[in-house]
């Protein structure tokens, strides 16, 4: 019968909540993670990664397997070892426990099958790689989802296959297809409920498992966040949010209360490892802001530490942090005008690319060709370079053991003296600046150091601007 009444339906957006391998170390960690799921109170996402080092432990033994097929005994039993620790841990001796392990034994046996296949075939084909390297996740997200049951929550796994979380393919590094992924996301993930998601990977058009780099599963959180149109991600971590710098190498660091979207994503690239790097590019252009909590402080109220969002704030000093990152080695070709010289950027850029190695930086003068690599691809871009034979070339080298020291933040490049007062500070204390790289990004200046000069430096600017 009808009362008169207007009904309106509020429909309650989704957070989605990521929690890392550094809220996955010991096994009594989970209870941690359990109780600020509580605290929600709501319907959400979680994304988990793996236990801390797993994901590690998997690239090493799968290596391995490859000739001696009796690593393969070795880390299932080490997987099932760990993984009822956590199971006994968190369920006492219940029938929960029982049907958990069960369920979780199956899931490594699977595991045990791949692994037992790249034996036999004596090498790991990267859809194979990507695939066995998902089961860290994979494991974290059944437990969890489990124990959240146990204890009466309403609470189901889901796996990105079964949206699908559609990527561009690209096994190992893949970036989400928003698009093409968002219906299947918000239809698996409609029901009022919780669902814990493995983070790190998501499938190929084909419907193959690839992975979305090192370190993903933030990533993976805010792809799905992007999917689901949440509220926010929140990001749950074991320390405060973003800093003025590492509290491991300043006395008393300042917590940042909000950051743009592009100071967060500079500030990732240069180091600090509250975020992964690419966890800013979901949300920036539809403004989904990421909350960032810490789970060791967590004292009943869900609340951010550093919230990342879209408005822009000028601070006075400018500068809001200072950072650093040793996984940076210069390639530097020298030649009288090299510079000038047609097609020698080109031909080296080509070949180092086509390696599959990411150039992060280039910075050329006159008589110089610089490129900023990763620690690890250093050597194989110098052998590149030098099997070229470029006539232009008088000198190779590559220069390692140094860091970039990084200052981030909105106005920089607008305000006249910020760079100098950074300057001056790390020239008072006698250090040897190697290259400067400034104006590249509106909001982060840097420059490189010897590694032994970081930790006085990054002292040193901090001091500067935050007294
Ligand atoms: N477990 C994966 C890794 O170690 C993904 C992640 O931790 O975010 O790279
Ligand atoms: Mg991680």
């Amino acid at each position: 019968m009808a009362t008169g009444h207007q009904s309106v339906v509020y429909e309650m957006k989704k957070v989605v909540a990521k929690f890392g391998g550094s809220n996955l170390k010991k096994k009594e960690d989970i209870q941690k993670l359990v109780n600020v799921i509580k605290a929600y109170d709501r319907p959400m996402v979680i994304v988990v990664s793996a236990f801390y080092g797993i994901t590690n432990h998997l690239i090493q033994s799968m290596e391995a397997v490859k000739s001696d097929e009796s690593k393969i005994k070795t880390l299932i039993q080490f997987l099932l070892g760990m993984k009822e620790e956590v199971i006994r841990e968190n369920f006492g001796q219940s029938e929960w426990a029982d049907k958990t392990l069960k369920a979780v034994e199956k899931r490594i046996i699977e595991l045990e099958r791949y692994l037992t296949g790249i034996h036999y075939i004596g090498d790991v084909p990267e859809f194979v790689e990507d695939v066995i390297l998902s089961y860290g996740e994979r494991l974290s997200s059944l437990i969890l989802a489990s124990i959240l049951q146990s204890k009466g929550i309403d609470a189901e796994e889901a796996l990105p296959e079964e949206m699908p979380l559609v990527t561009d393919g690209e096994f190992g590094n893949a970036t989400v297809d928003y698009a093409a992924a968002a219906k299947g996301v918000q239809k698996r993930l409609a029901a009022d409920k919780i669902f814990v998601v493995p983070g790190f990977y998501g499938v190929s058009p084909e419907g193959k498992v690839t992975l979305l780099g090192r370190g993903g599963s933030d990533y993976s959180a805010a792809a799905l966040a992007r999917c689901l149109d949440a509220e926010s991600l929140d990001v749950w971590k074991d320390v405060d949010g973003f800093m003025s710098a590492d509290p491991k190498l300043v006395k008393c660091p300042r917590r940042i209360k909000t950051l743009s979207y592009t100071e967060a994503a500079e500030l990732s690239y240069f180091g600090a490892s509250i975020l992964h790097p690419r966890t800013v590019e979901p949300l920036q252009e539809v403004s989904i802001p990421i909350h960032i909590g810490n789970i060791d402080t967590f004292e009943g109220m869900v609340e951010p530490r550093t919230v990342v969002q879209a408005s822009e704030t000028i601070t006075e000093d400018i500068i809001k942090s200072v950072t650093y990152s040793d996984d940076f080695c210069i390639l530097k070709l020298r030649g009288a005008g090299i510079g000038k010289k047609r097609g020698v950027l080109a031909k080296v850029t080509g070949v180092i690319d086509k390696a599959g190695i990411n150039i992060k930086s280039v910075i050329t003068s006159q008589i110089a060709i610089n490129l900023l690599l990763s620690a690890k691809d250093i050597k194989q871009a110098y052998q590149l370079v030098e099997e070229l034979e470029l006539s232009a070339v008088t000198e190779l080298s590559a220069i390692e053991n140094i860091s970039t020291i990084a200052v981030v933040g909105e106005g920089l490049l607008e305000q006249p003296g910020v760079a100098g007062r950074m300057f001056m500070a790390v020239a008072r204390k006698g250090i040897n600046v190697r290259m400067i790289v400034s104006g590249a990004s509106t909001v982060a200046s840097y420059f490189v150091v010897a590694s032994t000069d970081r930790d006085v430096a990054i002292k040193a600017i901090h001091t500067e601007f935050f007294g």
